[in-house]
């Protein structure tokens, strides 16, 4: 048999990872559905595969309770999820927030307990940055060189020049993405999709989770020129930017 190797590094590969993780993905038992079809597996060293493990229950709690996610995903957080809050004491929970707070909203007998948190977002780049990493190895059958950087579109902030960049960012790759097949077995809990490579060979990858749960990640290739990306200089300097798109303008700083 043909040696493979790891979908993050040079080794040769000791078990398959499944990516996402295959936690996220409701069980028959607490769905009544099979959302487990053909989920995808990519080849993994030891090293990484470890590693991987101990975030995939960081990032389920992280992303199956966001408000806004279909029933499959809402079902998963008050099945599995909650079961696996319950067994740590709720000490999971201190993983994945930084800081925390419960809030009830709602109005009679109808409540909704909602978490606000601030994630612990190096933990979750890191993490978007594996899956992304074994998509491309799935997709396209070999390691992905070069660099990336995800952008997490699910977050909410309320700082005004953030938010102007989430809008404007979130509309051009919803352009590019517009006609792009989605793929993935079990879309109502993951699909991808990548955009055409632009002149500089600079492409996206679009991870969605719970249809709701959006990631984006930018593939810069080592065969890429980098772009002089001059609305990213401008905002890094603090001056007023106005970015131009489909008749909108937005406004940062
Ligand atoms: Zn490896």
């Amino acid at each position: 048999m043909e040696t493979e190797t790891c979908y993050m590094c040079d080794s040769v590969s000791t078990s398959v990872e499944h990516v996402p993780p295959k936690c996220l993905f409701p069980t028959h038992k607490d769905s009544g559905a099979n959302y487990r079809v053909n989920l995808i597996t990519v080849p993994s060293c030891e090293k990484h595969n470890g590693e991987k493990s101990r975030d995939d229950e960081f990032l389920m709690v992280s992303i199956a309770g966001i408000i806004g996610n279909n029933s499959i995903g809402y079902q998963h957080y008050n099945g599995k999820i909650q079961r696996a809050l319950k067994r740590t004491s709720y000490k999971l929970l201190d993983k994945v927030f930084l800081k925390k707070q419960m809030s009830r909203v709602g109005e009679e007998n109808e409540f909704l307990d909602i978490l606000w948190g601030t994630p612990d977002y190096t933990r979750l780049i890191s993490c978007f940055e594996h899956i992304a990493m074994g998509i491309y190895r799935h997709h396209f059958g070999k390691r992905f060189q070069g660099e990336l950087k995800p952008y997490l579109g699910f977050l909410h902030t309320n700082e005004q020049n953030l938010k102007a960049f989430k809008e404007w960012m979130q509309l051009k790759a919803n352009k590019e993405l517009e006609n792009q097949p989605k793929y993935g077995s079990n879309q109502e809990v993951f699909y991808y999709q990548y955009t055409v490579p632009d002149k500089f060979g600079i492409y996206l990858v679009r991870l969605c989770f719970y249809d709701n749960v959006d990631v984006y990640v930018a593939h810069m290739p080592v065969t890429s020129e980098k772009p002089s990306m001059l609305a990213m200089e401008l905002l890094n300097r603090g001056i007023k930017t106005y970015v131009h798109e489909d008749g909108k303008v937005f406004e940062f700083n």
